[in-house]
């Protein structure tokens, strides 16, 4: 009984990972989550508060903003915030459009 349970462990660790990795792939599907739903805001000021406060799909810990960008993604312009977990060090990116950019 007092075996290391390194194999336990093992398949432990890959559950986590299985789990976070669909937790990261749910979380692509909401808005923000991918180019095509992005977030809308009405200033580039909004973006990075806006994605510092939703927390990491995976551990629903805090996350910290790492870079902002201006992208044009299949002809649209978007802003990107890259975001990092402070505590499992998930990255993402959260997509967000400028309302005054969206077409008529
Ligand atoms: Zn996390």
């Amino acid at each position: 009984m007092s075996r290391p349970k390194r194999a336990e462990r093992r398949a432990a660790d890959r559950l986590q990972a299985k789990l976070g990795k669909d937790l990261l792939r749910l979380a692509a599907s909401e808005p923000g989550g991918n180019p095509h739903k992005p977030i809308t805001v009405t200033s580039p000021s909004e973006v990075e508060p806006h994605a510092a406060g939703l927390p990491c799909p995976v551990c629903q810990s805090g996350v910290r903003v790492e870079e902002h960008t201006a992208e044009v993604i299949d002809g649209v312009r978007l802003r990107v915030a890259r975001v990092g977990c402070t505590f499992c060090k998930t990255k993402r990116a959260v997509y967000f459009q400028l309302a005054g950019s969206m077409p008529n």
